[in-house]
């Protein structure tokens, strides 16, 4: 079967780059065919409607003609320009990691229905007056539920015994919690806290609207953090840059309960 030469997609820009003199090379997360590749021709030009209609994160309908390299973008409209997140460095910090997951976490033409709805989802909820990091954090566990690397947290992931209350372990290497026993022969692994193990579990499982229901202290937000984005950091074999980033907003100003910036 060959593919028609135009064709249309909805997508989320995740990434841009210059090309040429006034060219963009726009990498989109699409409903239809996952991420993709194209050129959007003249969008570095000073009010190029095209140019903002891909500018990360945009949500937007696309027409693309296929090329002989990277196919092109010849309309586009958009759906979502997320304006809510626009305008607040933290929630734009935010929204940048979150594309950036998506982009190492994925490959060309992998489409993934559940993962774009977790994106388009995430964005729409991330807004000032929603910005502690319960968005965060339920984004990563979908994100890696989505791609099959859903941490095992119910039983311990070497001798699949119940899981005790009291000490147990978190081990990136082996994708779950490890019960004392079995922590003796894993050197990558960190505790766990019962409070951590709990919410962990919950959100795995549940809508947004009841995770973020979840009141916790500072002190078990942080070993959440912690704990999942070790665990993304060693399947990636790699640090994922926006973290650091926001890893310094959080270190360098204070953001207030409505997420602005001071
Ligand atoms: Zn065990």
């Amino acid at each position: 079967m060959t593919s028609p030469h135009t064709y249309q997609a909805q997508g989320i820009a995740i990434k841009q780059t210059k090309f040429g003199e006034a060219d963009k090379i726009v990498t989109v997360y699409t409903l239809e065919f996952g991420k993709l590749k194209a050129v959007a021709k003249g969008a570095c030009r000073p009010g190029s409607k095209l140019g903002g209609n891909v500018e990360p994160p945009n949500y937007s309908l696309l027409m693309l003609a296929k090329g002989r390299n990277l196919d092109i973008i010849t309309q586009s409209q958009t759906i979502d320009g997320f304006s809510g997140l626009k305008g607040n460095l933290w929630c734009l910090s935010c929204g940048s990691y979150i594309l950036e997951l998506i982009d190492v976490f994925t490959t060309e033409g992998s489409p993934n229905q559940p993962l774009f709805d977790l994106l388009l989802d995430t964005l729409k909820n991330l807004s000032p007056s929603n910005g502690d990091e319960t968005l965060l954090r339920y984004f990563e566990l979908h994100l890696l539920n989505h791609l099959g690397y859903r941490p095992q947290l119910r039983r311990c992931v070497v001798c699949n015994a119940a899981l005790k209350r009291g000490a147990n372990f978190f081990s990136p290497s082996e994708g779950g919690v490890l019960c004392p026993g079995c922590n003796r022969v894993e050197f990558t692994s960190r505790a766990i806290s019962i409070d951590a193990l709990k919410v962990l579990r919950l959100w795995q499982d549940c809508n947004y609207p009841t995770a973020s229901r979840v009141k916790m202290s500072s002190k078990l937000s942080s070993e959440l953090r912690q704990l999942v984005q070790e665990y993304i950091t060693y399947l990636l074999q790699r640090e994922v840059k926006s973290m650091a980033w926001l890893e310094q907003l959080r270190r360098g100003i204070t953001v207030d309960s409505n997420c602005g910036v001071n």
